[in-house]
């Protein structure tokens, strides 16, 4: 029986934790293979993930904090380009 989109959306967070089964996860690997639309879904996830992980959310010192913002505020701008 062929997954539909929907039933992948519920497993790529697992997917991207790496935290699937293995199994579910080269089904999911070759369903993205052929769909774009998982495709996408995807790499908008994995790059809010990324972003999550860069984050901190332990309380820290104000200096070490300016100087993690500004690291990410320039990760982020590399990588998206500056915000108007
Ligand atoms: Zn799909």
């Amino acid at each position: 029986m062929a997954h539909k989109c929907p039933d992948y959306v519920k497993e790529l967070n697992d997917y991207l934790d790496g935290t699937l089964d293995p199994t579910l996860c080269r089904e999911i690997e070759a369903h993205i293979g052929e769909c774009p639309n998982c495709r996408i879904m995807i790499d908008s996830m994995r790059r809010t993930v990324s972003l999550c992980r860069d984050g901190v959310n332990e309380p820290l010192p104000p200096v070490l904090e300016d100087k993690l913002n500004a690291t990410l505020k320039a990760r982020w701008e590399k990588k998206f380009g500056k915000q108007a």
